[in-house]
């Protein structure tokens, strides 16, 4: 039976197996591989690294000082987590585990663009010509031609967001017609956004721009974000009956617990700020949560 079983090891799943593998806890760390900070080509928001750095590496040493107090990363995906009257049973392809807590740290994924190959889109994002979080990088667009694929009021509202960084933005719908309420049309108009229809396709690297295929011929940007939303990877919660939101999040208290006594969540999987700092931030808490919760059920001591 391990104290706590963590599911994820992006920068909230590894924080928080820091913070366990340092309150003496036997914890299991599982992860599929798939942490959208491994998307990052260079961050330059978060603090402490004033040249930037590179999701990967940010990975590796976090998950390098998790090790050092003895926790381990085992690649494997969580397909099954069922609460019972001793903790938790969480299930792999090949494998059955208990634990008294668990901790999601599953995250969420961007949506990408339909007709986009997986090289051309490696390599665009690797050059900052396509980019998904402009919370992170609307910085580095400044005074930069920019696109915003998608429409509604998600699309409105992040083609305004980044028309704080450049006055040229184009709003470009994925689909044949925008689709707006009359509130963003005049958003948009105010903001002197340019909307242009879809279908989109034919994505290219062309110069040092994302070119592609619109309604109103092919156009070219310094940069280009996909406003296309994103899947949010709760369905481990809602097997094990939690309270998720309407768009899939899972809802905890300030601690950080879920609607399950026992079961914890960090990270971007919680409606908040998607961001790398209020992952960590959420996770030393529930982490703590986690200590203080196990050590209400019995002592630890050495
Ligand atoms: C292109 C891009 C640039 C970004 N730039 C920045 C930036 O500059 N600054 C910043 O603060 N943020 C940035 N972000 C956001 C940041 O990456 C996320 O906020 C952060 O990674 C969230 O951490 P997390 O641990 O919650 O989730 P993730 O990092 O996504 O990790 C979740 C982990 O859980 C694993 N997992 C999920 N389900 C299972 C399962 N069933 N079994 C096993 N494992 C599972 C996944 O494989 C993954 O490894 C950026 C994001 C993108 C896409």
């Amino acid at each position: 039976m391990d104290d706590c079983i963590i599911v994820g090891a992006g920068p909230a799943g590894l924080t928080a197996a820091i913070y366990l593998a340092r309150y003496h806890l036997d914890i299991r760390l599982f992860d599929d591989g798939q942490s959208r900070a491994a998307w990052i080509p260079e961050s330059h928001n978060h603090a402490g690294f004033p040249e930037g750095i590179n999701g990967k590496v940010l990975l590796r040493r976090m998950l390098e000082q998790a090790e050092k107090y003895g926790a381990q990363r085992e690649e494997k995906r969580v397909i099954h987590l069922e609460r019972n009257a001793d903790g938790f049973i969480v299930g792999t392809d090949d494998a059955t585990y208990r634990a008294r807590s668990v901790l999601l740290a599953t995250g969420v994924v961007n949506r990408r663009p339909e007709a986009m190959d997986d090289d051309l889109h490696d390599e665009a994002l690797a050059r900052g010509l396509l980019r998904y979080c402009p919370v992170c990088d609307g910085y580095e667009v400044t005074d930069k031609k920019v696109a915003v694929i998608g429409t509604g009021t998600h699309g409105c509202a992040e083609a305004e967001f980044i028309r704080t960084y450049s006055r040229d933005i184009t709003l470009v719908s994925p689909l044949p017609k925008h689709d707006f309420s009359d509130s963003c049309d005049r958003k948009v108009r105010a903001a002197e956004i340019a909307a242009v229809d879809g279908p989109i396709g034919n994505f290219a690297i062309e110069g040092e721009c994302l070119a592609f295929d619109t309604a109103e011929g092919r156009m070219k940007f310094d940069s280009v974000y996909p406003a296309l939303g994103s899947d949010i990877r709760s369905e481990l919660a809602v097997q094990a009956g939690a309270e998720c939101s309407k768009d899939g999040c899972i809802e905890t208290g300030d601690h950080l617990e879920t609607s399950i006594p026992g079961l914890f969540a960090a990270g971007d999987v919680v409606i908040g700020l998607d961001q790398i700092s209020h992952a960590m931030g959420q996770a030393g808490v529930a982490a703590t949560t986690i200590r203080n919760h196990l050590a209400e059920q019995q002592p630890l001591r050495r």
